[in-house]
């Protein structure tokens, strides 16, 4: 005789919590005093593009955002 397996069955909500998808997978450029600041305070960096983020530990994954590689191309041009 086999019972069946009940209460067995986890439901959990499905949350966003945690999740970055925001469509954004590229690495950002930002500024030396904005990476500094959020790895002592936290919180969001902003890219030079305007984008904000969460620090990402391994940013070399992704490819890099055109808009920033255009501003910093940009800068490097004026200083
Ligand atoms: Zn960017």
């Amino acid at each position: 005789m086999t019972t069946p397996v009940s209460g067995s069955v986890e439901t959990r909500p499905q949350t966003a919590e945690g999740d970055t998808g925001d469509g954004d997978d590229y690495a950002h450029y930002a500024r030396k005093e904005e990476i500094t600041r959020a790895a002592i305070e936290g919180g969001r960096i902003t890219a030079i593009c305007g984008w904000q983020f969460e620090p990402v530990r391994d940013p070399s994954r992704f490819p890099v955002c055109p808009r920033c590689k255009e501003l910093k191309d940009l800068a490097q041009q004026l200083l």
